[in-house]
């Protein structure tokens, strides 16, 4: 089993990658993003909750985001592994998921922090606002609430997973392909 974490602030560019890396190593791609986008959609219960949040910039309450994270990871017993993209957020998740792993007799093999400076990660996402449409990125006071929020709350995850000897760090500025050629080393070490 191989379980990543790909870590980093948002537009960091973790979806892009995780596609990637989940087709080069099959594993299952879990994006809580795309998951509480989904159930917005769809108009579920936990997408009209979510979004509440989620239009502000602010964390999905952590019981619900663990919730669901968990009943993903259970439609999967057949995998090889994981890759978790925006998750977890906060040291409560990061336990949670570890608990979680541990009762099914599993672990995080490594969590892999995409680095990227801010000036940066405000245009990418601006960029991808006016491209996607995705309302939480075309708004700029609502994009440096994210980034606040991945400072205040999960960038101390790097710590959490550092303690466990698990933390390795990947420069997120370059183009896609050298970006991804450089995740897969460090994959593979
Ligand atoms: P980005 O990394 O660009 O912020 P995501 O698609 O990962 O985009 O997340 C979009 C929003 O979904 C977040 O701002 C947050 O409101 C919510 N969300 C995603 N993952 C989590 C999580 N693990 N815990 C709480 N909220 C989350």
């Amino acid at each position: 089993m191989l379980n990543i974490v790909l870590f980093g602030p948002p537009g960091a560019g973790k979806g892009t990658q995780a596609e990637r890396i989940k087709n080069q190593y099959s594993l299952i791609h879990l994006s809580t993003g795309d998951i509480f986008r989904y159930n917005i959609k769809e108009s579920t219960d936990l997408g009209v909750m979510a979004k509440e949040f989620m239009d502000k910039g602010e964390l999905v309450p952590d019981q619900v985001t663990i919730k669901m994270l968990e009943s993903e990871v259970n439609k999967h017993p057949e995998s090889s592994g994981f890759i978790f993209d925006g998750f977890p957020r906060t040291t409560q998740q990061a336990k949670a998921l570890d608990d979680f792993l541990s009762s099914k007799n599993l672990s995080i093999t490594k969590m892999i922090a995409l680095e990227v400076p801010n000036d940066e990660l405000i245009s990418r996402l601006f960029l991808r606002g006016k491209q996607s449409g995705r309302a939480d990125d075309q708004d700029k006071s609502i994009i440096a609430n994210r980034i606040k929020v991945y400072e205040n709350q999960t960038a101390v995850l790097a710590e959490y997973y550092k303690a466990q000897n698990k933390l390795a760090t990947v420069n997120g500025v370059g183009s896609v392909d050298e970006i991804t050629r450089r995740l897969y080393r460090s994959i593979d070490i």
